[in-house]
């Protein structure tokens, strides 16, 4: 068999632990054996973070500028106990933070649905995504906490030398103070790739916050988007799409009760965790793709889960582990279809789409790891794989769909 050619390489982050693995054994069984990969390689494993001072996840993200898609393995957070484990120079900060920064993105979440494995809420058919704003708000804030009476202000100082001070409170005892803020520009993005994402999805977006107690704060939020969707109107129109505020208490009532097929615009906060609620009803984590899309265009695409620390551990031990890779898998046909589609290359347009009409196939036939067993519909369950039977039965599955 031809091989499938690629035009423009692909941005391929690798990254750390089980998902390096995985990331390894997925390219070998179901990737390089159809398309001949043409992807410019980035190491953000730790070690190498490490020894590039992290340079290569700054070029990594500046690569994906350049080339417009990427695809990226799970990678390892440092914290205190990670610098001991790998001999650490520095605390590198989170690649997903440098990225996303770098990127001025914002996240979309959206589950991947089984027959066997059931939402938690009834009324649930199609996807919910989440689009989270991911700048600012508590994220940055700024906290006091007081052992005695006093008062606090919140300060503005413009660069013209006017000051606006406003008393948040006079308190008669200990307390604890907050400062927030966000960027009128941060917002336009955030609006901006939330209605460019839709209209290339075709669905509605939601999106809520609480501009009747947060008059100024989240009433920003609600103005901006309303004036940067009057650019999409149109164009939202034709799709037969529509955007859709409401309070957040009211659009968190409406999500529970809906079909979804939706997006769901979130504050940072409200993303972060609705997302997990989202995804833990709809099954799990290693069922959920991740996207992350900047405002110009650049779409990088992820595992929304960790680096399976656990299994990893047992795999070094020389265990076979039932790890899940869907999430991965996905993150490479939703790379490969976004590739082939700004290339017009319908060969590989076509190769992932099966790739993924064939994981479902499988997965729908009752074969599954372990994390979706212990979810699934019992009745539905044929057979608990490991990794390396799983993707033996998808590779399969492909040559006879392909
Ligand atoms: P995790 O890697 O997502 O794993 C947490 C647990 O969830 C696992 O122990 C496993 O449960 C289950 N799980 C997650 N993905 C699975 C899969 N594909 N198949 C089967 N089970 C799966 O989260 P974590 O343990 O909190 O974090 C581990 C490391 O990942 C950390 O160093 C963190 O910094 C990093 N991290 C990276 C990203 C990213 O790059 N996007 C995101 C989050 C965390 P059982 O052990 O019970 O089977
Ligand atoms: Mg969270």
């Amino acid at each position: 068999m031809n091989k499938i050619q690629m035009k423009t390489p692909l941005v391929e982050m690798d990254g750390d632990e089980m998902t390096r693995i995985l990331w390894q054994r997925i390219k070998e069984e179901l990737i390089l054996p159809f398309v001949d990969l043409k992807s410019e390689y980035y190491d953000l494993g730790l070690p190498n973070r490490d020894a590039t001072a992290d340079q290569v996840t700054i070029d990594a993200a500046l690569a994906t500028k350049k080339y417009g898609v990427a695809v990226k393995c799970a990678t390892i957070t440092p914290n205190a106990q990670r610098m001991e484990e790998y001999q650490l120079h520095e605390m590198w900060k989170s690649p997903n933070g440098t990225i996303r920064a770098m990127l001025d993105g914002t996240v979309f979440r959206s589950p991947i649905l089984i027959d066997a494995v059931h939402p938690a809420v009834r009324s649930w058919e199609k996807p919910i995504t989440i689009a989270r704003h991911a700048y600012g708000d508590i994220y940055k804030n700024v906290e006091i906490r007081t052992q005695e009476p006093g008062r606090c202000e919140l300060v503005f100082t413009g660069e013209s030398g006017n000051k606006i001070t406003k008393l948040v409170q006079e308190l008669d005892g200990p307390g604890v103070f907050q400062g927030v803020h966000n960027k009128e520009a941060s917002i336009r993005s955030f609006a901006n790739a939330v209605f460019t994402y839709a209209l290339s999805v075709k669905q509605d977006v939601w999106f809520g916050a609480k501009d009747t107690i947060s008059k100024t704060y989240d009433g920003a939020f609600k103005e901006i988007m309303a004036e940067v969707f009057e650019d999409y109107k149109e164009r939202f129109e034709e799709a037969g799409i529509t955007y859709f505020y409401t309070l957040i208490d009211d659009a968190i009532a409406r999500v529970i009760r809906s079909k979804g097929g939706f997006i769901w615009a979130c504050k940072n906060y409200d993303g972060d965790v609705m997302s997990d609620m989202v995804a833990t009803a709809f099954g799990s984590l290693a069922m959920m793709t991740s996207v992350l899309v900047s405002p110009d265009g650049v779409y990088e695409y992820e595992a929304s889960h960790g680096t399976v620390t656990r299994h990893y551990y047992r795999y070094l031990k020389g265990e076979k582990t039932s790890t899940n890779p869907m999430a991965t898998i996905f993150a490479w046909t939703g790379a490969l279809k976004k590739r082939s589609e700004m290339d017009g290359i319908k060969e590989l347009e076509h190769f992932a789409e099966t790739l993924e009409k064939s994981c479902l196939n499988v997965l729908n036939s009752g074969i599954m790891t372990k994390d979706l067993v212990m979810l699934a519909d019992p009745a539905c369950v044929t057979k608990e794989v490991l990794t390396e039977d799983f993707l033996r039965d998808i590779r399969q599955e492909l040559e006879k769909n392909l």
